[in-house]
């Protein structure tokens, strides 16, 4: 897909690296096949490409899970977490999601004080909480808002803590059997989570200011939120939740995350917000890829996919800003 004009800015997209220095494996279910080190090498192509891109990514985004649990099980967290930022580092400025594997590897605290804690691009330093999400504009009229899709869950959270006590009684409740009127996914399984009521009110917020300034937001974070564009058993636990937040705020163009290896898009008729989930690279072979790079214009933003992620033209919802 080429256009004509130039674009106001690009940005780089990829998700579900998963790298560890093992041999290639296989999914839960052994239905899929995983290329734990060739991932890093895609990566390396990916950031390859955009470097040489006619005009550069402003940015990219990585939605989470960068490398793999296996590597807490081989004492190689930190190296092979090294070994990924090293990549990293020679390309755009890259905007950390983190994933169900972040926490696999690392708590909270850990994360935190890693080069994985990509606040630092945004100027919010000051803007504390105890969930890990912050915004940013990278052009006028135009902003991105990473999101926390395990602020709760039992992943990343000490047993003692009030929001591991609260997520499990969360899973308990939401798995019960009498509860017959959910979808059986509502609660999710233990390695998703999903957004406190603390993080929903930010997020209320910062897409108050976003509707009032008439800019143009993506939202970006690892758990999918709508089940048209994803497996039930990907989605973050109280999605409706999120759903609805959304459909409250006409400033929302586009819903990026990863986590389902497989990808899916959907628009959503009620908002017109395109929700799209990356394919992971985990899971796709050596000669393929899976990254993209986003063209963004007045009225769409066009995604130039690589291998196995596909070309879209994303239009945004009408009569919004403008
Ligand atoms: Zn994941």
């Amino acid at each position: 897909m080429q256009d004509r004009e130039p674009p106001l800015f690009s940005f780089g997209i990829i998700a579900d690296v998963q790298y560890a220095d093992i041999d290639d494996g296989s999914n839960f279910k052994k239905t899929r096949k995983r290329y734990y080190r060739n991932s890093l090498k895609l990566l390396q192509t990916a950031i390859d490409a955009w470097n040489v891109e006619k005009v550069k990514p402003s940015f990219i985004l990585q939605l989470g899970d960068i490398i793999d649990g296996f590597n807490k099980t081989h004492n190689a967290s930190q190296s092979a977490l090294d070994t990924v930022l090293r990549e990293c580092s020679r390309g755009p400025p890259m905007h950390h999601v983190w994933g169900n594997h972040e926490f696999y590897n690392f708590s909270r605290d850990a994360l935190l004080s890693s080069a994985l804690n990509s606040k630092c691009h945004s100027g919010q330093l000051l803007d504390n909480h105890d969930f890990y999400a912050y915004h940013f504009s990278p052009a006028p009229k135009f902003r991105f808002v990473l999101i926390d899709s395990y602020d709760m869950g039992i992943l990343g959270h000490g047993e003692s803590s009030d929001k591991y006590q609260l997520s499990l009684k969360y899973m308990k409740n939401h798995n019960s059997n009498e509860d017959l009127n959910r979808p059986p996914a509502f609660a999710g399984p233990e390695f998703n989570g999903g957004f406190s009521q603390d993080q929903l009110q930010w997020l209320d917020e910062v897409l108050t200011k976003a509707d009032k300034m008439q800019e143009r937001v993506t939202i970006a974070t690892h758990l999918p939120v709508h089940p048209l564009a994803t497996e039930p058993q990907a989605l973050a636990w109280n999605y409706p939740e999120l759903l609805s937040l959304l459909q409250a705020h006409r400033s929302v163009v586009c819903y990026m995350a990863g986590h389902d290896h497989d990808g899916g898009y959907h628009q959503d008729p009620a908002t017109g917000v395109h929700h799209l989930t990356l394919e992971g690279v985990i899971e796709t072979p050596p000669d393929s890829q899976a990254y993209g790079t986003v063209y963004v214009y007045e009225d769409r933003m066009v995604v130039k996919g690589n291998g196995r992620m596909r070309d879209r033209e994303l239009m945004y919802p009408e009569g919004l800003a403008g």
